[in-house]
């Protein structure tokens, strides 16, 4: 028996906690501590402890699948090849849409994109990232210049406030809780506003729960309150910012008084009060969002508000300071960096310049790229798919499942199933592979060399510890197999995944500093421009990425959800995680110590709101929206405020998402997950 132990990135949340596969005869049979990890130093949360365990799950996809009047049959990969290239080439590129993957590697979404843009000429192509940081990446930008986390997990612990709004950090990114247990250990405040009484809302040192979709009005009200207590930092405003004066028109307005804050928001005065104080007199404070903030129609303007409140208290480009948001997926970051979005190709370089076409040219050995204007955002792929039929024809999803996972389910089956061709490349057979003409088996992580970005912009290895299971292959041996089938050899032709990151880097500014060698076995923090750079753990700490260099506040008013409470619909609906489940389950459902934690779904339900309803706990009950019903059981609670109900969104048979609203943010295009109107009933 020969037994290896293999260094590798936890496949789950965006912190990027390292461990050793445990591999036994060639197979990974379990998770063992890998003390000198870097983000996580050998600690890990349940899902990490168990990621060996859907592997080798019986229900891994080992072949091609072509379907034939309605019925899946086995096929060699020249077969599906063949026949995807055939399809494809018949389509008019714009006629053609691709998703790339968050849970995929750098090199993957460098090459999917690359797919996209060389052999495809579609300027369609995005990745989840759209559906739950969008508004992180757009918001970011246009203050500081840079749509990324400022400062490092590890100098959260030097804060001296810690202010958490809309990111339940202990239960979806506990390895960054550690974080926060350090600053309180070092004498630092935590605050953390919530619809719900967390497991991270626990740990405050003041707790505000709130309505979901005032984030804006909370803001303006703390800003109002730091500026009239003269609390503001104007050495920092003077010297690193511009447009203070339009913030302050804009938050000194009576509608963000402390008092008319409290009325929309829930969240009383004087904790209002008091959050402010602690923000703006910590020696350093720190904020951290993630989805609470980012999945609103208002989400550019949430996060601005975040930066403006930062940037107000002096707390930017410092240890222990900055505005924090919080990745979901692991590689969500990557997959932003390495271009698989519509708007800009790999380091954030625009799509619309001419001069980034012109070296994307150069670079690829092309003539021509599909170019000058912007592409679909996923969700507007689905829109146009439902609703104007014909216009979209194919698409290419690699490793996501739009069929669970984005909003409004029924318009989403609506549009994929207008499509005439859809190739969905995948581990498992997900709710979206069942829609598919082609699906093709793919390496998971554990199977695959590569690198992925955490949520600090840490450039991290994965390390190959088995084999893929039966026929499956590494998706960028796929991408580069079926690019040179559609003609493509000499742009798709890499020996590995090292081959491609040496492109990456070459091509990627932010990443030019950057190999495979470097990278083992700390990783490094973007930007690393140099071979000599050391990366950046902390932004901006002289200057802003703004040509100026100053960071720009913005005035910013509170505008409610897309779709708030009336006397049909009564509450106010929100969606998240538990800490035992990930996303659409495709893993973890097929994890058994997860599994068996959380097997269904369920309705979190105010108790005083239950009580009204005549609703018991663990009742079934029926959960409507405009968008469609779900059957559920009930989890009567007094850790919700009033008003508001709560459903995770992993489980296909409580699908959150068939009563999740699909109006979008005008800028990100990210959807309104976290608040839209519900009714509840019994049945
Ligand atoms: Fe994996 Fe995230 Fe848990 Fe770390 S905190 S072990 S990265 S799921």
């Amino acid at each position: 028996m020969e037994i290896k132990y293999v260094s590798t990135t936890c496949p789950y949340c965006g912190t990027g906690c390292g461990f050793n596969l445990v591999v036994r005869d060639g197979k990974v049979f379990d998770v063992a501590h890998w003390q000198r990890a870097p983000v996580n130093g050998g600690k890990l949360c349940p899902k990490g402890r168990y990621a060996h365990e859907f592997v080798n799950s019986p229900d891994r996809l080992t072949k091609p699948l072509i379907k034939k009047d309605g019925e899946f049959v086995e096929a060699t990969w020249d077969e599906a090849y063949d026949l995807i290239a055939e399809k494809f080439k018949s389509y008019k590129p714009d006629e053609v849409a691709c998703l790339s993957s968050a849970r995929t590697s750098n090199e993957e979404n460098y090459l999917m994109q690359k797919f996209a843009r060389v052999a495809l000429k579609t300027l369609h192509v995005d990745h989840c990232a759209r559906l739950c940081h969008a508004s992180t990446v757009a918001g970011l930008a246009a203050v500081f210049g840079s749509g990324a986390m400022t400062n490092s997990i590890k100098d959260i612990a030097e804060s001296k406030c810690v202010f958490v709004l809309g990111s339940n950090t202990f239960e979806q990114h506990p390895l960054i809780g550690r974080s926060i247990i350090r600053a309180k250990e070092g004498g630092g405040k935590l605050i953390v506003a919530d619809p719900r009484l967390t497991p991270t809302a626990k740990q405050a040192d003041l707790y505000m729960p709130f309505v979901s979709g005032t984030d804006v009005a909370i803001l303006n009200g703390l800003m109002q309150e730091i500026i009239r207590n003269g609390r503001e930092d104007k050495e920092f405003i003077e010297r690193r910012t511009k447009d203070f004066e339009k913030l302050k028109e804009a938050v000194m307005k009576d509608d963000y008084s402390l008092e008319n804050v409290s009325k929309v928001s829930g969240i009383p005065v004087e904790s209002l009060r008091t959050a402010a104080e602690w923000i703006a007199t910590a020696d350093v404070a720190a904020l951290i969002y993630s989805m609470g903030i980012t999945q609103h129609t208002v989400g550019v303007d949430n996060v601005k508000s975040t930066a403006n409140l930062m940037m107000l208290t002096g707390n930017m480009g410092k240890p222990g300071g900055g505005v924090n948001p919080l990745r979901g997926q692991n590689n969500v970051q990557g997959a932003c960096d390495m271009g698989a979005l519509p708007n800009v190709y790999s380091g954030y370089q625009k799509v619309t310049d001419e001069a980034a076409q012109k070296k994307m040219k150069e670079m690829w050995g092309v003539d021509e790229l599909a170019e000058g204007k912007v592409g679909y955002t996923v969700t507007e792929m689905v829109n146009v798919l439902a609703e104007s039929p014909g216009e979209l024809k194919a698409m290419y999803i690699m490793g996501e499942n739009p069929m669970l996972s984005d909003p409004d389910l029924t318009h989403v089956e609506e549009g994929l199933r207008n499509l005439e061709f859809l190739v969905v490349q995948d581990i498992f057979m997900s709710e979206t592979a069942e829609l598919a003409d082609v699906v093709l088996p793919a390496a998971c992580y554990a199977e695959k060399d590569g690198t992925q970005t955490n949520t600090e912009r840490r450039v991290q290895r994965w390390k190959k510890a088995q084999e893929p299971p039966g026929e499956a292959k590494e998706d960028w041996k796929i991408l580069c197999e079926l690019g040179s089938k559609m003609g493509y050899p000499e742009q798709f032709t890499f020996e590995s995944p090292e081959a491609v990151f040496d492109e990456v880097a070459a091509v990627t500014p932010s990443y030019h500093g950057m190999s495979y060698a470097r990278l083992d076995p700390d990783g490094l923090h973007w930007p690393c421009p140099t071979e000599e750079h050391p990366g950046t753990p902390i932004l901006h700490r002289e200057t802003f990425a703004m040509p100026d260099g100053l960071g720009v506040f913005s005035p910013i008013e509170w505008k409610p959800p897309a779709e708030v409470p009336d006397d049909e619909y009564p509450y106010v609906l929100t969606t998240g995680r538990t800490i035992w489940q990930w996303h659409t389950g495709t893993m973890t459902r097929r994890s058994w110590s997860l599994e068996m934690e959380a097997p269904i779904g369920w309705i979190e339900i105010n108790s005083e709101d239950a009580k009204e309803l005549g609703i018991e706990d663990d009742e079934v009950v029926r959960a409507s929206t405009r968008r469609g019903s779900v059957e559920i059981p009930a989890r009567v609670t007094p850790e919700i405020i009033k008003g508001v109900m709560f459903i995770p969104f992993h489980y296909k048979e409580h699908p959150a998402n068939r009563l999740t609203h699909n109006a979008l943010d005008p800028v990100a295009k990210i959807p309104e997950y976290k608040a839209c109107a519900v009714k509840v009933e019994k049945i």
